[in-house]
């Protein structure tokens, strides 16, 4: 097996790639894309990476395509294509509030991703508030809330086994101070769904609140803040089938209303006046404008509405049946080779999206990845994805080590040290 990555994409339609038979539940850009392989000729290109970005939707391309010509500056512009994206912008909000089944008094805060909405939710936290996080959380959810007192919690083996652990630590926490939980809904690594419902109760019934990375979740799977019960939900558009720089952070109002901005600037604030004294005094906005500082990404925010109206048209039941049946097909690809193992928290039977990473005993997961994009144009992902203490501990080794992103391999024959990835979705 040659390992060597080959040279520059080709954008050319070949006719086997229009001719695929099997059309995905929403098409996506890029699907017939063909790459030179390193054994010569070119073949369709198999994007398995969603659970890093997905390809966008036509839909949403189409949609942005639209806008295009009519785009403005939201919010102070008197002109009328302000005022169209102005109005566009505010529409986005009702419509993701409306994607996740948000609360009449929730507010949707349009980010940069969901680890620019996670790191907003940690700089808005109240004084003396506790954390709780599992240590199996991508980094994005791991690593902003540092600043606070926080307590990580020992990788789960069972969804049971996670809120027994999480009502434990909360149970020795003192009950009259603010907390937070923040869980994932779907592991960027297993794929494996969480008890998020469960956790929201136990959270809930010790005084705290919780914070849903849905990253992985809303992907792939219906979600509703009311049904979940969860205080906040964030997302990253690049997940959900639309282009880069825009996320989500929607939720409970008040911590954000009563925190200072996240970022301080035009648009944050409601009136600036220079004071007798030299300084300058600054009233801020309470409402979602308060964490959106500077010209908004009208653009990324209409995108990720495009997305949410797709997804929700295909229908939730045709989508996940679909992608289902594509796990299945790939546990029962995988499961014909006896050299691999795929990783998982919760068990073989545990309930997941169409994310799952294995290893294959005597080989390098880097090798094998190179290996499958330069012989066969099939975009998988190697590493330890952002999730270091959860894919040692799923590789057996220790989640407390230390340990560098881009750090060594193992070589082949010796124990992985990296995991290989798989993801899809409605694109696929
Ligand atoms: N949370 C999970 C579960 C993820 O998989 C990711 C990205 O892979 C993130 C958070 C961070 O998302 P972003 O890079 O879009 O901020």
């Amino acid at each position: 097996v040659s390992t060597s990555v080959s040279t520059p994409v080709s954008t050319s339609v070949s006719a086997a790639a229009a001719d695929r038979s099997v059309r995905p539940p929403l098409p996506v850009l890029g699907r017939d894309v063909t790459v030179p392989l390193v054994t010569g000729g070119e073949v369709a290109y198999a994007a398995l990476d969603y659970a890093a970005s997905a390809p966008a939707l036509q839909r949403v391309w189409d949609d942005v395509a639209a806008y295009a010509p009519y785009y403005g500056s939201v919010h102070r512009g008197a002109g009328y294509l302000s005022q169209l994206s102005t109005e566009l912008f505010e529409n986005a909000r009702g419509t993701v509030a409306e994607f996740l089944d948000c609360r009449p008094t929730d507010q949707v805060v349009f980010t940069r991703s969901t680890t620019d909405s996670l790191n907003l939710l940690a700089r808005a936290l109240p004084a003396g508030c506790e954390v709780f996080v599992f240590e199996t959380e991508h980094h994005a959810a791991l690593l902003p809330w540092r600043r606070a007192k926080v307590t990580y919690l020992d990788a789960p083996r069972s969804p049971r086994q996670a809120v027994e652990t999480l009502e434990r630590a909360l149970a020795d926490r003192d009950p009259h101070g603010p907390a937070l939980v923040c869980v994932t809904g779907a592991s960027n690594v297993t794929g494996e769904l969480w008890p998020v419902r469960e956790l929201a109760a136990a959270a809930h019934a010790h005084g705290a609140r919780i914070v849903l990375d849905a990253a992985q979740l809303a992907p792939h799977h219906p979600v509703s803040v009311r049904d979940l019960d969860v205080d906040w939900v964030a997302f990253s558009g690049h997940k959900l089938y639309a282009p880069f720089g825009s996320g989500v952070l929607a939720g409970r109002a008040d911590w954000l209303r009563e925190a200072e901005p996240y970022l301080a600037g035009g648009g944050a604030s409601r009136r600036v006046a220079r004071r007798a004294d030299g300084g300058v005094d600054v009233e801020w906005h309470e409402g979602a404008a308060r964490h959106e500082a500077g010209s908004p990404n009208v653009i990324g925010a209409h995108a990720i509405a495009s997305a949410c109206r797709a997804l929700t048209e295909a229908g939730w039941e045709t989508l996940v049946a679909r992608e289902r049946h594509l796990l299945e097909r790939v546990r029962a690809g995988l499961a014909g080779i006896p050299q691999v193992r795929v990783l998982s928290l919760f068990g073989d039977d545990a309930p997941r999206v169409g994310v799952l990473s294995f290893v294959v005993d005597g080989w390098s997961s880097s090798h094998l990845a190179a290996a499958l994009s330069a012989e066969y144009g099939i975009g998988v992902r190697d590493g330890l994805f952002c999730a270091h203490p959860l894919v040692r501990a799923l590789l057996g080794g220790d989640p407390h080590t230390r340990g560098e992103c881009g750090a060594p391999e193992a070589a082949p024959g010796e124990e992985p040290l990296h995991a290989v990835r798989v993801s899809f979705g409605a694109g696929t």
